[in-house]
């Protein structure tokens, strides 16, 4: 209606001057008209489709605003993997002028290291307005770039976009574990895999309409979505622990040239938290795919073209490998244990008066199974029969317990289900289905010493776990805590029980048995001066390889636990085909050390003190006092209270010079010598003599000659033994000052526990 109201008298033109301003904006606005009309008839019939794309390409460019991705800590706090902020360099090719393009190319190839013919390609994509030339650029590069850019005017034509770049601090610690991310910085292994959603966000965006010129519209046509920032994991895992374990691993894999790996859990067994998992040869997280081991690499280079690829993804895949979860082995005698505790808990018989005759060999089902000690054990108890770790006993007592029951257990002690763990690609193990087991009549005796089934190490040590804590199979796990990226607490893991296996009586009763198997048994080699470590060996053949004997393929390993009234760390060593000759290549030689190592840097570590026993203490280490320009009677009253006997050469009346230097660890009762004026202490230095093989007197008596002091770690029998060897020692044949202190490791060498 509005438009049909009639304009009032007052505003009508006079109709001269309106004919003659619509002559004039006839003339003018054609005029002007011309290029318009030109440009837009050259937009809409001409350049139609490259222009199209243009649009789709410019007039919403949107922007996605990155997430930082969490970090993962340790549990203290450690960062074992974390976000560093870098950038991203790029080209617009359809900024590019004709003039500037061989500018852009050697300039960015020379600064970034890129082909210039790449670059060259990508800026040929004339209708593109971002083409990545360069991802994870750091500053340093980066600041040279913007400087080139500027330098050569190349504002819209080169420009840098943020980007994160993932840092492994520790390069290869926990890299099985940890996993690493693609250049989109996607997990693609590990835990940055399986939690890559809580660590990377969402993504928030910005849409903005923008010209053709890709100059934005005004805020109003912007729209933002909020970023969701990544969350951080907080392990369970203890960065020290962690390379506590690494270390005495990987000495152990390269001194028993070990073929095929080795791994090591260490649990909380009273919560199924994992304290450090690791498996060596690994790799750098840092680099995750070079082939970290040098002779897989040599021999990688040397293959033909046509071979190379494929040889490199699969040495890649064995290097990703997680050993620990990913691998299923033959636990052998390690159990052993579960055997016995089976026969315990069902009250199968008499656990202190029965008995168990081994005359080396035993009949089940046509096969003829033999003990390990040719002419048998004789008559065992129950404990003893675990001790020697007797094949024959072990058949009676699973008999005793019955195939059913058996099993039964077999199963509640989680040896046939994944445990769940929080990390991808779990193995569940290898045992026979109900029927087939029943069906064969040797199957269970061959059980019962733990051959002809496969388990995952991750379960092995789970179960021993349940042995340790009062019976309670836990959930294994490696998150403790998801916090926001304010550091807030938004979920928090506790222990899981999945089942009650054996009762508190049960499990106290093995405790005590496993403590003696390292006491007086095959576990010796584990043996921790004032700490209690209970635990089991295996020597297992690899059955399901052909001539597995002839080749002498063979897994060895030790589960253990400390310290044994009040268990605060389970252990389980595996190390996968070792190299040595067959005396050697034993469970109880090999393992053990590994894990009693191990347990002796943990235990100090968790704030557990060491318990000396009065045999013990006899040769518990002591720290050299200081005691240089001291009186004579005063030096020697320090030394003998801190445990040590002295001898003093000359005739002063104050300390000149003193052997061994203040503050290193020798054995209680080592002799401390004190030079006084006149008497030099000699300036030579020595070169130590190789003691591999020597008893602990021989090798002390060897030492000594040479003017160097021993200090003796690992097994020690308190009853004394020849079996007792030197397996490694510091600085053989090195030359070091006289007086230093040497350290040797003894193992015995009478462990057989096939
Ligand atoms: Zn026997």
């Amino acid at each position: 209606m509005e438009n049909k109201e009639r304009v009032p008298f007052k505003y009508r033109f006079n109709r001269t001057i309106l004919i003659r301003a619509l002559v004039l904006t006839v003339i003018f606005g054609f005029a002007m008209f011309i290029p318009l009309a030109m440009k837009l008839y050259d937009i809409s019939i001409q350049s139609h489709d490259e222009l199209e794309q243009r649009a789709l390409d410019q007039q919403t460019r949107s922007y996605a605003i990155t997430p930082g991705r969490g970090s993962i800590y340790d549990r203290n706090g450690v960062a074992l993997a974390m976000s560093a902020s870098v950038e991203t360099v790029c080209v617009s090719p359809r900024d590019v002028t004709e003039e500037k393009e061989a500018v852009i190319a050697d300039g960015l190839s020379s600064l970034l290291g890129v082909n210039r013919e790449i670059i060259v390609e990508k800026m040929a994509k004339k209708n593109r307005a971002n083409e990545k030339i360069k991802e994870q650029v750091e500053k340093e590069t980066a600041d040279k770039v913007r400087e080139f850019i500027n330098d050569n005017k190349l504002t819209n034509m080169v420009f840098l976009e943020p980007a994160s770049k993932r840092y492994y601090p520790n390069g290869s610690l926990a890299s099985n574990i940890l996993g690493f991310v693609g250049v989109e910085n996607s997990g693609l292994m590990g835990l940055e895999a399986v939690y890559n959603k809580t660590l990377s966000g969402t993504p928030g965006r910005t849409v903005t309409a923008r010209t053709a010129d890709g100059v934005p519209l005004p805020e109003q046509y912007e729209m933002y979505y909020d970023a969701q920032e990544g969350q951080n994991l907080i392990l369970t895992i203890d960065e020290t622990i962690q390379h506590f374990v690494e270390k005495h691993l990987e000495t152990a894999v390269i001194e028993n040239k070990i073929a095929k790996r080795g791994c090591v859990i260490a649990m909380d067994p009273n919560t199924g938290a994992i304290l450090a998992m690791a498996t060596k040869g690994d790799f750098d997280l840092n680099e995750p795919f070079s082939i970290a081991d040098d002779e897989v690499r040599n021999a990688l280079g040397m293959l033909p073209d046509e071979e190379y690829s494929q040889a490199l993804s699969e040495a890649q895949q064995s290097q990703w490998r997680n050993k620990a979860i990913n691998d299923t082995y033959e636990p052998g005698s390690v159990f052993k244990v579960f055997t016995a505790a089976m026969a315990l808990e069902e009250n199968s018989f008499n656990p202190e008066s029965k008995r168990f005759v081994c005359d080396g060999s035993v009949h089940v089902g046509g096969h003829t199974i033999r003990c390990h000690k040719a002419g048998g054990h004789g008559s065992q108890t129950f404990l003893e029969s675990l001790l020697h770790s007797c094949n024959p006993a072990f058949i009676a007592i699973g008999n005793a317990v019955g195939p059913e029951n058996f099993y039964k257990y077999m199963k509640a002690f989680g040896f046939m289900d994944a445990t769940g763990i929080d990390l991808q690609g779990e193995a569940k193990g290898i045992v026979s289905s109900y029927e087939a087991y029943a069906a064969d009549a040797s199957a269970q005796a061959v059980y019962s010493f733990g051959q002809t089934f496969k388990v995952t190490p991750i379960q092995m040590v789970t179960a021993l776990s349940s042995l340790a804590n009062g019976g309670y199979l836990m959930k294994p796990h490696l998150i403790s805590e998801v916090t926001d990226s304010e550091g807030r607490t938004v979920e928090k893991a506790e222990a899981t029980v999945v089942r009650q296996v054996v009762s508190s009586e049960t499990s106290a009763t093995m405790r005590a048995y496993m403590e003696q198997c390292v006491l007086q048994g095959t576990g010796s080699n584990a043996y921790v001066k004032g700490y209690r470590v209970a635990g089991k060996t295996g020597t297992s053949q690899k059955r399901d390889i052909p001539d597995a004997s002839e080749k002498g393929l063979y897994v060895v390993s030790f589960g253990g636990f400390a310290p044994a009234d009040n268990p605060q760390i389970a252990v389980l060593v595996m190390l996968d085909e070792p190299g040595l000759e067959r005396s050697q290549r034993m469970g109880g030689y090999m393992a053990a050390p590994v894990a009693g190592k191990i347990i002796a840097d943990v235990l100090p570590h968790l704030g557990v003190a060491p318990q000396y026993t009065e045999a013990e203490a006899m040769t518990v280490d002591v720290t050299v006092p200081f005691v240089m320009n001291a009186a004579i009677n005063d030096a020697k009253r320090t030394a003998e209270q801190a445990g040590l006997k002295v001898r003093i050469v000359g005739e002063g009346a104050s300390v000149t010079d003193q052997l061994p230097v203040a503050g290193v660890f020798v054995p209680a009762n080592t002799e401390m010598i004190l030079y006084t004026a006149g008497a030099e202490k000699p300036a030579d230095t020595v070169i130590v003599p190789s003691v591999i093989g020597e008893t602990p007197e021989k090798a002390n008596e060897i030492l000594t000659n040479a003017g160097v002091f021993m200090r003796p770690i690992g097994a020690q029998t308190l009853a004394g033994t020849s079996a007792l060897k030197a397996a490694w020692q510091e600085s053989a044949g090195e030359e070091v000052p006289f007086g230093t202190v040497i350290q040797v490791e003894f193992r015995k060498t009478d462990v057989r526990d096939e």
